[in-house]
């Protein structure tokens, strides 16, 4: 290819929303060109660096028995309802009518398209397992797309789907897919970690991120200093604390604290350890068709509620802040809110003034575990301006516990006992053991061994391919540009020369270009009638491994070699050359 020939609109300056190196250099580099809020074209390059990416990703997938299949883009929205989705997700979803008033969604993801597909042609479980998988269109109309092609509402996944027989064999290719997603990312060049993911209602451990490591990233993960423990904070674990701070000694009783209701004021209010307040986050719980409730999640005051898993608790799909007004409409007190009411006993010899009771407030309650048993607790009296001191949780035993926690940096790992840190990543892929939580609603099932019809136990496995063009970039980048891998560079190399009116340095690069060629390089010929600077400068921006430059010293027999990675540059013969780069790029 020639440059003179290609449309490689490079650009100077960057548009002003564009704050990460991945959408300034996809943008200035003439990758990609955007139409509308996360929408856009990919021009040459950023095309041929797409089809890279997708022919790894294709290659490792088919080698581990994968079949590509290509579905509709837009999707009936009967089966989205019968699936129960439709409802559930949200405004993400892009939902219109044809002419004749049908109604359809442009497709987020494929689960209800893929289990139609399964459904109909899979009969028996003699054609089981089945993985099958498309590199395609996807749109969600997310609230903030941002970042170029890191969150955009149009972009391109690579989304798989396995149906099995039972859970076993859907465990035996769940495996098969992370070892074959690692094989696919580490073509790629990329510095990876895979963790535990949220696996919403299902639960379990049968959810895999795959996150690229960048500062850039959007997620937060939790990795252990001691073992190879990593997870989202979404799902991450942590063991107790066995250094528990010392416990207040009080005896059960209300206590007036006037105007003080965060747990630092309460904190030094009373000289104690957070640890022993009981903190109350107050969330509006949302769940299908509009239904709303108010929900109580108490926890320890030196811990924080990870909301992730506070939805999970009680299946909610979202969870909002609930405003005062809503709270106190519920006959809360804002502020004062607490699990336990306290009753004065009959004076007797010997015996407590109060105990305690479960307070009824008319709306759930869901605990942290770390509560359980928990001894001399400070909670809100439910009353302005009183609390209740010395408060024995084990009356709670009966109630909703889960794990509601976000774990801290510093925590404990529950796998080795080290450290738990945070990082930041990018997530460019994910596997999720399904089970029958779309075959079911569905109505797709197979004839088992023993003749009997069941629903099909399914795997999902996904890959964020456009994505992936942007991770790549801000794992590989420095103050002038892209530094791409060479398995996915535009090209693995540009021959530059120097001045094209130099008929010696015009036919010198278009011997070596041919010489790569011949050797089976991705070459680019830069032949535009430019200044050298300032196609050296398109070269340092848009990211190609190497450059073979031809100038002033070709009457010498000499050319020069340019690794794009620190920009290290080595003299070789002209006759040399192409043998030099092919070796380099191996
Ligand atoms: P995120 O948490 O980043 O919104 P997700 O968990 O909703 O992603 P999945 O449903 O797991 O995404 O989709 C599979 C893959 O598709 C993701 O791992 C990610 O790489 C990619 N992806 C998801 N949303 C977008 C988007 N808006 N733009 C580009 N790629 C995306
Ligand atoms: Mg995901």
């Amino acid at each position: 290819m020639r440059f003179s020939k290609l449309l490689i609109p490079t650009l100077k300056e960057a548009p002003k929303d564009a704050v990460l190196p991945s959408h300034i250099y996809l943008v200035r580099g003439g990758f990609i060109f955007q139409v509308a809020s996360g929408i856009y074209d990919f021009l040459p390059l950023g095309k041929r660096v797409l089809d890279k990416v997708r022919a790894i990703v294709k290659e490792e997938l088919d080698a581990a028995g994968c079949q590509e299949v290509q579905l509709g883009f837009v999707t009936p929205a009967e089966l989205w309802k019968k699936s129960g989705r439709y409802e559930k997700y949200g405004a993400e979803l892009l939902r219109f009518e044809d002419r004749k008033g049908n109604e359809f969604v442009l497709g987020p993801t494929h689960e209800e398209m893929m289990v139609e597909l399964a459904g109909q042609f899979v009969n028996s479980y003699k054609q089981l397992p089945l993985n099958l998988y498309q590199i395609n269109l996807k749109f969600r109309d997310e609230a903030r797309p941002r970042f170029g092609l890191m969150r955009g509402r149009e972009f391109i996944m690579k989304d798989g789907y396995s149906f099995h027989a039972d859970r076993e064999d859907m465990v035996r290719e769940f495996e098969l897919m992370e070892t074959t997603y690692r094989k696919i990312f580490t073509r790629m060049g990329l510095d990876f970690r895979v963790v535990e993911a949220d696996s919403g209602a299902i639960g379990g451990e049968g959810s895999k991120e795959f996150m690229v490591l960048a500062d850039s990233g959007e997620d937060t993960i939790v990795v252990c200093d001691g073992c190879d423990y990593a997870a989202n904070i979404e799902a991450a674990r942590r063991s107790e604390s066995e250094d528990v701070p010392e416990a207040p000694e009080a005896d059960l009783t209300k206590f007036h604290t006037p105007g003080v209701t965060s747990i630092e004021e309460l904190a030094h209010f009373f000289h104690v350890d957070p640890y022993y307040l009981l903190k109350c986050v107050a969330k509006k719980a949302l769940y299908d068709e509009g239904r709303s409730e108010i929900v109580l999640f108490f926890l320890r005051g030196s811990d924080e509620l990870q909301e992730t898993k506070a939805a999970n608790s009680v299946g909610a799909n979202e969870l909002e802040d609930a405003t005062e007004e809503e709270l106190e409409a519920a006959g809360l007190v804002p502020g004062y809110m607490g699990p336990v009411s306290i009753m004065r006993n009959e004076p007797e010899e010997g015996k407590a003034p109060f105990s305690a009771l479960v307070a009824d407030l008319g709306v759930p309650m869901i605990f942290d575990n770390s509560l359980k048993g928990a001894k001399q607790m400070i909670c809100g009296a439910n009353e302005p301006d009183y609390h209740i001191v010395g408060a024995d949780l084990d009356i709670l035993n009966e109630e909703k516990f889960a794990d509601l926690v976000q774990v801290k940096e510093g925590d404990i790992c529950a796998k080795c006992g080290g450290r738990l840190s945070y990082t930041k990543g990018i997530e460019v892929g994910h596997i999720f053991q399904l089970g029958t939580r779309y075959s079911e609603p569905l109505g797709a099932s197979f004839l088992d061994r023993d003749g009997k019809s069941k629903p099909f136990v399914m795997g999902t496995y996904g890959i964020g391919v456009s994505r992936l063009l942007a991770a790549v970039i801000e794992q590989h980048h420095d103050d002038k540009g892209s530094i791409w891998p060479a398995s996915v560079a535009p090209f693995e190399a540009v021959v530059v020369v120097g001045n094209v009116k130099d008929e010696a340095q015009l036919s010198a690069g278009e011997k070596i270009y041919e010489a790569l060629k011949a050797k089976g390089v991705d070459v680019l010929l830069d032949d535009r009638p430019e200044r050298f600077g300032f196609k050296m400068k398109d070269f340092e921006l848009i990211g190609f491994p190497y450059a073979v430059v031809v100038g002033k010293r070709l009457s010498e027999g000499k050319v020069e070699i340019v690794a794009r990675a620190g920009l290290n540059r080595t003299e070789a013969d002209t006759e040399e050359a192409a043998e030099r780069v092919a070796k380099l790029l191996g």
